[in-house]
């Protein structure tokens, strides 16, 4: 089914544009957001402002943040012929996860059950790339940017290590920023028809205690840590982000890549995924749910099999029962 103008009109109001302005928010405060969902999130809100006639040829565009919604949108506006320009803090495309050479990416997997979960290609017309280490999709998706950029006849330029940026509407809309350069200490400002803001959930605050964004490399699973005497970790949250650092202080040869397939192939999974989606499809209440669906694999019997998979998969003992321990 296709959208009509009011339909594109109505979307962008309703979840990028700040009221009024021609200034768009690229999914800071949406929920669900991951890099293959903000992604999306990008190319539709090109597609919006496309269809609306807000981007086309002779349009310049700011878009503050170069992260993976970033130059997504960018290379999109650009390949719609609008003139482009990036502007970020950091100095390199999804300067973010740049570095990050444990925390393991995938487009899809936060779909399971859904078939498509299985899937670690991100079918996307830019920046295609597969499930893979932060630091390695990362990397590709700036080595893309950098290709787009040099092909675009200077339609798409990349503002790297800004600082202060703001976006100015006074006769006209406007983004300044000054470059980090001590040679080019002058303020650079842009007209722009449309800013997109691009700029994520932001980086934790540096003057806390704890310095370390959760993107930064970490010694976490280093060995050392395993010798005696033992420390004690405390990993707050229960998040996905937070279980696999867990997984990854308990068990030795910890490989993220290696046991999303592991645990996808223990039996029982598979079943209790279709249970899943029936129950997604189906909007079943949770006394339709006791009702109908009995657990079909005792919890020590999952911890048991887990465990003689991980074995399998990582190829060291994870026998360390008494190792983790849970506050409420
Ligand atoms: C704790 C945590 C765990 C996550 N785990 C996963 C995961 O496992 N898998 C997954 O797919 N996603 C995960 N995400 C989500 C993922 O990080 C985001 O979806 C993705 O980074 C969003 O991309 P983005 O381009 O919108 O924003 P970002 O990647 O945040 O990029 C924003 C860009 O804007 C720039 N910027 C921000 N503020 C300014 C400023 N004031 N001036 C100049 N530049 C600025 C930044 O430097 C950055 O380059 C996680 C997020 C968090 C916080």
């Amino acid at each position: 089914m296709s959208r009509s103008f009011d339909d594109w009109t109505s979307l962008l109001e309703r979840y990028f544009q700040v009221p009024g302005q021609p200034i768009y928010i690229l999914g800071c405060f949406a929920r669900h957001v991951t890099v293959y969902s903000q992604q999306v999130r990008a190319l539709n809100l090109i597609a919006a402002l496309h269809v609306t006639g807000v981007i086309a040829e002779g349009k310049t565009v700011a878009i503050i943040g170069g992260g993976a919604a970033g130059v997504m949108a960018a290379a999109a506006a650009a390949h719609l012929k609008a003139t482009v320009a990036v502007i970020d803090q950091l100095s390199a495309p999804v300067g973010i996860q740049l570095h990050n050479r444990h925390r393991y990416l995938h487009p899809s997997i936060y779909d399971w059950p859904d078939p498509s979960s299985a899937d670690p290609d991100a079918k996307l017309p830019f920046f295609p790339w597969s499930a893979g280490y932060a630091a390695d999709v990362a990397e590709r998706m700036g080595r893309q940017f950098e290709e787009i950029r040099q092909n675009s006849n200077n339609r798409l330029t990349a503002h790297w290590e800004a600082t202060d940026i703001r976006v100015q509407y006074e006769r006209g809309l406007r983004v300044g920023w000054n470059p980090r350069d001590s040679h080019q200490k002058a303020e650079t400002h842009l007209k722009c028809d449309v800013v997109i803001m691009a700029v994520g959930f932001g980086l934790e605050n540096d003057d806390r205690v704890w310095k370390n964004s959760y993107w930064s490399n970490d010694d976490l699973d280093d060995e050392l840590h395993h010798r005696s005497p033992k420390p004690r970790f405390l990993v707050g949250g229960v998040g996905d982000g937070g279980l696999v650092d867990v997984m990854r202080l308990c068990i030795r040869g910890f490989r993220h890549d290696k046991v999303l397939t592991s645990i996808r192939d223990l039996d029982g999974i598979a079943p209790l995924g279709d249970d899943l989606l029936e129950i997604h499809r189906q909007k079943l209440t949770d006394q339709d749910i006791s009702d109908r669906f009995a657990v079909k694999v005792q919890p020590e019997e999952k911890t048991r099999r887990l465990s003689a998979c991980m074995d399998r998969s990582c190829g060291r003992s994870t026998d360390r029962s008494g190792l983790i321990e849970r506050f409420t």
